[in-house]
Order: C-alpha cells, then sequence, then structure tokens
C-alpha cells in the first residue's frame, strides 16, 4: 500500500474523531459557563422591579441570599424576570 495515501486516511479518520469531540466539548463548556451564572438569563437586578417586588417576597427565595432559578448570591431586595408572589 501507498504510504502517503495511508497517512491522508489516518488524517482523515484522526480529523473525523476530533471534530466531533471538540465541538462536544466547547458545547458542554458553553452550557457549564450558563449554568454558573444565569442571571443575566432571568434579567436579574439588585434593586426592587416594578410595583416594588422583591426577591424576599417571590416564592422561588431561599434566605437569606438565594435563589432556586437564579444561581449564586442574590439579594432579598433583588428582582428578576422569573419572580413569582410567595
Ligand atoms: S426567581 Fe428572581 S425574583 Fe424570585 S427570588 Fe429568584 S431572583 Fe429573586
Amino acid at each position: 500500500m501507498d504510504s502517503s495515501k495511508s497517512q491522508t486516511r489516518k488524517e482523515a479518520l484522526r480529523t473525523l474523531i476530533v471534530l466531533p469531540t471538540l465541538a462536544g466539548a466547547i458545547a458542554l463548556g458553553t452550557a457549564t459557563a450558563d449554568a454558573a451564572d444565569n442571571k443575566g438569563q432571568f434579567k436579574y437586578q439588585d434593586t426592587p422591579g416594578s410595583g416594588g417586588k422583591k426577591c424576599s417576597g417571590c416564592r422561588f427565595f431561599k434566605a437569606p441570599h438565594g435563589c432556586s432559578i437564579v444561581t449564586g448570591t442574590i439579594s432579598p431586595n433583588g428582582w428578576c424576570i422569573a419572580w413569582a408572589k410567595r
């Protein structure tokens, strides 16, 4: 067998294996980053929303600074678009 053809096949096979693996790793990294901080996704702010709606009055609030939807530390006086009356 011609060694240059064999080398080309090896490179093609390597590309077929590496590219999907790389794409999966990038997708996984993006998903992990999104899960780490979703404040932007829910338009979280450290101040009350319209009508004085606050995290402390939301059913998803977990005292003293947590939320079952928005990740990370939140303020009891904050607000986001997922707000729902307690
Ligand atoms: S869902 Fe939004 S409004 Fe409700 S506690 Fe969490 S961050 Fe605050």
